[in-house]
């Protein structure tokens, strides 16, 4: 199979199945903000933590095929979806990198014309939840509705696992896999979180 071709994400019924990505008010109400001033999140790059309570939940782990920082149940189950992938897709766990996991930042989402709108929202980067995904070195566009054919097999893993694929979002962002609303509310139930 070619996973680097580039094809419709198929219609939005057929994936993300049941799971939902969660909104900043929730994220903020578990976790606080990874940046205790948020005048210091001007922009869409990085921004170190320092909100000390927050920082202990994260670490850099080596997941596999990549090392990431990401909260740490986030982190346990992103090893739990790759260790499947292996397994299963040998040729498509080859091909596996990653354009970053944690980075406290605002979102930044594609516009119609090629800019990119940052903020008001914040990423669900900033708490180490979502992770970018590269095949082979390459990153799918965002926001052109094509994804690369490996990203969609690999949904199928992710949200097994209860993940929420960015191919959702109202900006199609195909390289991203982030925790969805309800595994994180199944951590927090279970004093993970
Ligand atoms: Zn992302």
């Amino acid at each position: 199979m070619d996973y680097l071709e580039k094809i419709p994400v198929p219609p939005k019924e057929t994936f993300n199945v049941g799971l939902m990505s969660v909104r900043n008010d929730r994220m903020l109400e578990l976790f606080g903000h990874p940046v205790k001033n948020a005048k210091y999140l001007p922009s869409g790059d990085c921004t170190p933590v320092n909100n000390a309570t927050f920082a202990k939940r994260l670490e850099t782990r080596n997941v596999g095929p990549f090392k990431v920082t990401g909260l740490k149940p986030a982190l346990d189950s992103m090893t739990q979806i790759l260790e499947r992938v292996k397994a299963e897709v040998p040729d498509l766990y080859a091909m596996l990198g990653t354009a970053g996991m944690h980075c406290a930042r605002f979102t930044k989402i594609r516009q119609k014309n090629g800019t990119l709108k940052i903020g008001p929202g914040i990423s669900n980067h900033s708490w180490g939840t979502a992770v970018d995904i590269k095949l082979k070195g390459q990153l799918d566009t965002q926001g052109d509705k094509i994804t690369l054919r490996g990203l969609l097999v690999l949904s199928a893993y992710f949200n097994a696992a209860s993940w929420y694929w960015g191919a959702g979002f109202s900006t199609e962002d195909a390289m991203h896999f982030e925790v969805s609303k309800g595994l994180l509310a199944k951590w927090k139930q279970a004093g993970t979180i």
